[in-house]
């Protein structure tokens, strides 16, 4: 299957109507950055910065950590990655923490929440991402930032270690991006200059979604009962979108679903010009929007929509079986 993509490694993800759309690729350990070359993919939408925390038995030293962003900056040849800061607590539970106990871990101490209330690690990993560029562009990410002032607390530490990074005479990036993930549907709703403020957004569908429709993501009994391509999740993600167009705020969606093709493409037919996803799930995205008119799965959409149904997927899949 690999060998049937790598004819289109090298082009864009063009749709028949002209839209492109940008593909990038999820990470998180050293191990995936070959197939940063491989897959075609323009950059590291979301590196998981927790992975390399969670192979582990102790808390890494940040030298070390300085050292390993080092390597995949270089191994990135220059292009973009957004390294999302730790993002612990709910599913991923570091062994050397104390265990938190509480009742339902995806609504509790996770993420930015940890990080702003105990911000030693967090300092500690923004200090070695500004050591490990050392003078490069850098790309930051909080994430399960649920409302502003959460973002505005996390980019005022960021702005004291560059502070103190001045200070001691190492250089600052070139270029430095600051953005915030898009979880939680209140985030959706933050004040105008939120989305003014921030660099950057990026939708974690996962998240997202099971926040959403109040479905654990981890519970198979619920997991799948709501479709990604429900009407009322497309319409919400529409919202987010035209939000950001207004304030031009850039936008990508990194959930697990910019990897499925068929919600890849309904992604780009709301408005999403960047998607992020497992490596190996490149190929097969762009192989189906190089062979879509936008448009015409738009209209497919806007017609669910109006009939009052509930999800596109049949209506949708009918429509590709019959342009083939
Ligand atoms: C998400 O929630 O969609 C996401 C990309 O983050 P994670 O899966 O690591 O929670
Ligand atoms: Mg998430």
């Amino acid at each position: 299957a690999q060998q049937r993509y790598a004819s289109i490694r090298d082009k864009p993800a063009t749709t028949l109507d002209g839209t492109t759309i940008s593909l990038h690729m999820n990470a998180g350990l050293m191990a995936d950055l070959p197939s940063l070359e491989n897959s075609g993919a323009e950059g590291v939408g979301l590196f998981r910065t927790e992975l390399q925390f969670l192979v582990r038995n102790q808390m890494p030293k940040r030298t070390e950590l300085a050292q390993l962003y080092s390597h995949v900056m270089d191994a990135a040849k220059g292009m973009r990655v957004v390294f999302r800061t730790l993002d612990i607590g709910s599913d991923k539970v570091l062994p050397y923490m104390t265990p938190q106990d509480e009742p339902n871990p995806a609504l509790g101490w996770r993420a930015v929440r940890v990080a702003l209330d105990k911000p030693g690690v967090m300092r500690m990993q923004l200090q070695a991402l500004l050591r490990a560029a050392n003078g490069r562009p850098l790309t930051v990410m909080f994430p399960f930032v649920a409302q502003y002032d959460e973002y505005t607390a996390a980019r005022a530490e960021m702005d004291k270690a560059l502070e103190r990074e001045h200070i001691l005479g190492h250089p600052l990036p070139e270029n430095l991006e600051v953005g915030a993930m898009l979880e939680t549907p209140s985030l959706a709703f933050a004040p105008q200059k939120f989305f003014e403020e921030v660099d950057f957004l990026s939708i974690g569908g996962n998240d997202l979604k099971q926040f959403f429709f109040a479905a654990d993501r981890e519970n198979e009994r619920v997991r799948r009962r709501y479709d990604t391509l429900n009407v009322s999740f497309l319409t919400f993600l529409e919202g987010i979108v035209n939000r950001c167009v207004t304030t031009k705020t850039p936008l990508s969606f990194c959930g697990e679903d910019a990897g499925r093709p068929i919600e890849a493409l309904c992604l780009a037919a709301m408005g999403l010009r960047s998607l992020s996803m497992r490596p190996a799930s490149i190929g097969p995205v762009k192989s189906l929007l190089r062979r879509t008119n936008l448009g015409e799965v738009r209209e497919v959409i806007v017609q669910a929509r109006e009939r009052g149904d509930q999800t596109v997927r049949p209506a949708l899949m009918e429509y590709l079986r019959n342009t083939g």
